[in-house]
């Protein structure tokens, strides 16, 4: 940077050698998309049923994975394909 500046404010000066001290400006990764990857797979774990909590129940037997503690005791179908629900596994998401 200090390289650069100098060469600028001396325009007439043409001897500065940049190329040693150059840092390439893009990373490779896109912090924007990044982010919007991270919402994603957020969003696809919170319970299909509030939106808010994060899924901890899977329905038995059709085994979807939809609903967060709260609201599984709640519902006796599931959200997802309507089956009726004859059990409730809590899960761990790591
Ligand atoms: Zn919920
Ligand atoms: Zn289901």
């Amino acid at each position: 940077m200090a390289c650069r500046r100098e060469a600028e404010e001396h325009s007439g000066k043409m001897d500065v050698d940049c190329s040693t001290s150059e840092v390439p400006a893009a990373s490779s990764k896109d912090p924007q998309s990044l982010e919007e990857e991270n919402r994603k797979l957020k969003d696809a774990r919170l319970c299909k049923i509030c939106m808010d909590e994060e899924i901890s129940i899977v329905f038995l037997p059709c085994a979807h994975l939809a609903s967060c503690g709260q609201c599984a005791s709640g519902v006796s179908h599931c959200p997802l394909c309507r089956s009726v629900i004859n059990g409730r596994v809590r899960i761990f998401l790591s």
